[in-house]
């Protein structure tokens, strides 16, 4: 082409205007928010006989319930906003994670009271999944790179999505 460009850049160009202009790098940057809630729970399969549960899951199959002082690591990735400065205000990603996830276990029962964990049996694996499920349609345009879970202070799961494994 007359007068061509030669080399393509795509993923920087402004496609208006006369000149070729290029965008300046955008650095991506990963922002965690911590959140804490309490809750009941056990570790139960319906599935399997009452011997195989309490084989499987111990004194974590206890009928009458037991709780954990939770903790849920949220963080958000995106380029830093040229304005705010901000992959994402924080305390707006509070706001979300406590409307759509927090608030409904926060002192419930999660066998019985968490509408988004029903049917499901409340490992801390399951819950970390459910979180994620519920929470990824609501941090745009930052997205969602990983959930943090502590069931205890030695105990941790960690979820990335599915197209992370
Ligand atoms: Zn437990």
């Amino acid at each position: 082409m007359p007068g061509g460009v030669g080399r393509r850049f795509s993923c920087r160009r402004i496609p208006r205007g006369r000149a070729v202009h290029f965008l300046p790098r955008m650095p991506i940057v990963t922002a965690t928010r911590r959140l804490r809630f309490n809750a009941a729970h056990r570790i139960h399969n319906p599935a399997l006989s009452d011997e195989e549960n309490t084989r499987l899951f111990g004194k974590c199959n206890n009928p009458n319930w037991h709780g954990h002082n939770y903790v849920l690591e949220v963080s958000v990735t995106g380029p830093v906003d040229a304005t705010s400065g901000y992959v994402m205000d924080l305390g707006a990603l509070r706001e979300i994670v406590e409307r759509e996830v927090i608030d409904q276990m926060d002192h419930r029962n999660l066998n019985l009271e968490v509408p988004f964990l029903r049917g499901i049996n409340p490992t801390s694996e399951n819950i970390v999944v459910a979180c994620w499920n519920a929470l990824a349609p609501h941090v745009a345009p930052a997205r969602l790179s990983k959930l943090r879970l502590w069931e205890t202070e030695n105990n941790y799961v960690e979820y990335s999505g599915d197209a992370a494994v």
